[in-house]
């Protein structure tokens, strides 16, 4: 274990810190989600640490001067948690540093990495992480909720690949967390977001996963179609894993004219084996309809992430749940609210989970929804906070069409939504825990302007 006790005077803040109105600021406190309007929430500054020792300054300064302050890796939050008014932006965005251990198949990397550059950087070896579907992403977000993308049946969430972190916490000590050292904080850490401290590096498991069959397989959104996609997705090896919206077909050059507009399956497949077996995996979706547009073939990992559009800001509100089963009438009723819209943008996108996911304890991890067999997630995007009431009035009416089962929730798609909503994130006796735990490491609650967790017996908020 090493807890290291620095003196933090000592050591000066080397980051670059951009205060409110100077060169820069519009791009540095822009985030991926454009739905917090900019005119009435806004930073006092951003802090761009370069290090652990820079990450305990930033947090000594915020409590010094009373600041509220919030953490951002990747800017993907769909809370808006990327931006605080009046506060402190602490971006981890410069801390990009990498250590790949290809013989034991494992590597720390810097909080700042989005999943794409740290997915790029590793895939040189023939090796992956599996994050999620978003190369711009940040690992740091991504992994402290939990982690569900084009591995997740192969190789479970993100955080069963996660070995140990090293985190600063509240009381300003920078912590080495693993299987002997503070394991109750690991355990907290898989899923339990960014309750505990900042982490300032993670420790992956890397897998062999280089050449796969995956790719973009678009189908007519028939209920029939919709229906027998999430069987035969149950029913796949669990090599493959496939992420499915539901949606009017983009106006994309790839896609037929005649299909703009009309519902499609938009699935990405993801064969992580590749060869004769993933031919033979992807086989069946193949046979479902007669594709609109066919993309899956043989690839490397990381060519499955298209490059980003650093442009690209949407506006949009969503809910999040877990199913069971998507049978007909499931899928018509999917087919019946994305007609009854006409978001420019709307969708009901459906993960089919199990597999090596399935596999782990629901006690092992804070994140505890193992035995859910299909995350959704239904979006529409809105243009202007005009737009938004009906869009979040359909968002709305949309899922609870939908819920089945305890109205659980993954804590990375939950939006703004309350602290019921965050407990429904933490099923059975997970939030009771990570209460304890969270009052073990931050009792003051330093870390709350997040999908908070209280700390047991705590102060309000
Ligand atoms: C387009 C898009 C696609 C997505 N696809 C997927 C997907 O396929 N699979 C999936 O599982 N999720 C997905 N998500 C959800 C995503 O995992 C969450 O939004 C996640 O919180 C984003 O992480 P970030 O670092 O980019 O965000 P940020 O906004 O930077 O961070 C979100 C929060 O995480 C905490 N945090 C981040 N880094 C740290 C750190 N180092 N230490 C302590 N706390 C930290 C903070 O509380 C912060 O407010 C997607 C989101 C979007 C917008």
């Amino acid at each position: 274990m090493t807890d290291q006790r620095q003196n933090q005077a000592s050591t000066p803040l080397t980051g670059r810190v951009i205060q409110r109105g100077e060169p820069g600021w519009e791009r540095a406190r822009r985030n991926f989600n454009a739905r917090i309007d900019p005119q009435s929430v806004e930073p006092k500054m951003i802090v761009f640490v370069q290090n652990a020792a820079d990450v305990r300054h930033a947090l000594a300064y915020a409590r010094a001067n009373q600041l509220p302050f919030r953490v951002r890796c990747g800017g993907h939050s769909p809370a808006g948690h990327g931006v605080v008014d009046g506060g402190i932006v602490l971006d981890l965005r410069d801390m990009k540093a990498l250590e790949i251990d290809v013989a034991s198949r494992s590597a720390w990397a810097e909080a700042g990495l989005t999943t794409g550059e740290y997915t790029a950087a590793v895939g040189a070896h023939g090796l992956a992480t599996g994050f999620g579907d978003t190369a711009s992403v940040g690992i740091g977000g991504l992994t402290l909720g939990g982690g569900v993308g084009y591995l997740v049946r192969k190789y479970g969430l993100t955080i069963d690949s996660l070995m140990a972190a090293e985190i600063a916490t509240a009381d300003g000590q920078l912590l080495r967390v693993d299987a002997d050292s503070h394991p109750d904080l690991l355990w907290a850490l898989r899923g339990g977001g960014g309750n505990f401290g900042v982490v300032t590096r993670f420790q992956f498991r890397l897998e062999a996963v280089d050449a796969i069959v995956g790719g973009l397989l678009v189908l007519p959104a028939t209920p029939e179609v919709i229906a027998a996609f999430l069987a035969e997705a149950e029913a796949a090896p669990q090599e493959l894993s496939t992420i499915a919206n539901v949606m009017p077909a983009p106006s994309m050059p790839f896609l037929p004219a005649e299909h703009h507009g009309r519902l499609v399956i938009f699935a990405t497949l993801v064969h992580a084996g590749g060869g004769q077996a993933g031919e033979r995996a992807v086989a069946p979706f193949r046979a479902l309809a007669a594709p609109i547009a066919d993309m899956v073939r043989p690839k490397t990992y990381p060519e499955i992430y298209p490059p980003d559009d650093a442009s690209y800001h949407p506006t949009a509100v969503g809910r999040t749940m877990f199913m069971d089963v998507v049978h007909h009438d499931v899928a018509q009723t999917i087919v019946d609210h994305l007609q009854s819209s006409d978001a420019a943008v709307r969708v009901a996108q459906l993960r089919v989970l199990g597999g090596a996911m399935a596999s782990v304890p629901a006690e092992a991890t804070a994140f505890a929804h193992r035995a859910r067999r299909i995350m959704a997630n239904v979006a529409a995007f809105y243009e202007g906070p005009e737009d938004r009431p009906r869009r979040e009035a359909w968002v709305t009416d949309f899922a609870a069409a939908l819920r089945q089962g305890d109205n659980g929730a993954y804590v990375n798609f939950l939006g703004d939504e309350g602290e019921a909503r965050v407990r429904q994130a933490y099923p059975g006796s997970t939030w009771d825990r990570l209460a304890g735990i969270k009052a073990r490491y931050d009792p003051a609650n330093l870390f709350r302007l997040n999908q908070n967790i209280r700390p047991a017996m705590g102060p309000e908020r």
